[in-house]
């Protein structure tokens, strides 16, 4: 869909974007096809589109994969995916399309679904981007890859490495079960309107063996968590709010982490052994 094509539908069906819900929409013929082209698809493919919007990455997605679901919060913007997609045409060449009108957040929640054949492919509503992937990413049930477009700055933090500035919760949060595979930059131009910050494309493939046993997962995000509470702080004197010094200092000393180090400076594989000595 051209940029001029986009402004007249909105024009003539007088839809106002909201910037509430991070409508932007993405023009950029080149950058979609790199998005659908990192996602690797097939017709075997099952494809979760979060904030389809007026379609640009579905109608790829439709021609690309098997089946698609969209979930948009927006009726307007429902109403009209429902016109575009109209049922019959797709049924004719086996297509399953399912549009859901919901706050996809919410809808997550509630239905804790299986994703685990899915592949999450979408540009995302920035606001709650990053809610959305520590919520879908987590555990047997997510999502086998993940190609995801949102703020660039939401992207520094998914692929980040130990001792960059952009590495935290986030970063652990979701490499705990995700391998970064790939990022690119897409200029704010690309969309209409122009959003204030600029994006990127990360793509993100969930790892073949999971670094913890389910039972884990609890202590290791709790790990995390309080180790980035104050970032400038000792890791170790953090932890001591959760766990007896005597336990830490074992861990740290089995896993050649210094007393002084603090939690930007430790890798994903010493949280997990991390984990894994403070369960026993
Ligand atoms: N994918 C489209 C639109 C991206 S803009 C494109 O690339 O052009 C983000 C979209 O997410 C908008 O359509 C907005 O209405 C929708 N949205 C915002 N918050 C949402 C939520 N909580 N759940 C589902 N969709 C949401």
């Amino acid at each position: 869909m051209k940029l001029s094509e986009m402004r007249e539908l909105l024009a003539t069906r007088g839809i106002q974007l909201t910037k509430s819900l991070g409508q932007n929409f993405l023009h950029d013929g080149n950058q979609l096809r790199r998005i659908i082209e990192a996602a690797e698809l097939s017709k075997a493919d099952k494809i979760l589109e979060i904030g389809p919007g007026l379609g640009p990455l579905t109608e790829l997605l439709l021609e690309n994969a098997g089946e698609v679901l969209a979930i948009e919060k927006d009726a307007r913007l429902v109403e009209f995916l429902r016109e575009r997609f109209g049922h019959s045409k797709l049924k004719t060449q086996n297509l399953t399309f399912n549009l859901l009108h919901a706050d996809a957040l919410a809808f997550l929640k509630r239905e804790r679904r299986d994703w685990n054949e899915w592949k999450l492919v979408a540009n995302l509503p920035y606001s709650v981007a990053s809610p959305i992937l520590v919520e879908l990413a987590q555990g047997a049930r997510a999502p086998r890859k993940i190609v995801a477009t949102l703020q660039l700055e939401v992207a520094r933090r998914l692929m980040a490495g130990a001792g960059d500035k952009d590495y935290g919760v986030l970063t652990l949060l979701v490499q705990l079960d995700y391998a970064p595979a790939d990022s690119f930059k897409i200029p704010k131009g690309c969309f209409f309107p122009e959003p204030d910050v600029d994006s990127a494309c990360v793509v993100l493939d969930r790892r073949g063996t999971p670094l913890l046993p389910e039972h884990q997962r609890g202590i290791f995000v709790k790990i995390v968590k309080r180790a980035f509470s104050q970032r400038r702080k000792m890791m170790l004197k953090l932890l001591r709010e959760d766990w007896p010094v005597e336990k830490l200092e074992r861990a740290f000393a089995e896993l050649k982490i210094l007393v002084q180090e603090r939690a930007e400076k430790l890798s994903l594989e010493q949280f997990v052994g991390l984990t894994q000595c403070l369960t026993e």
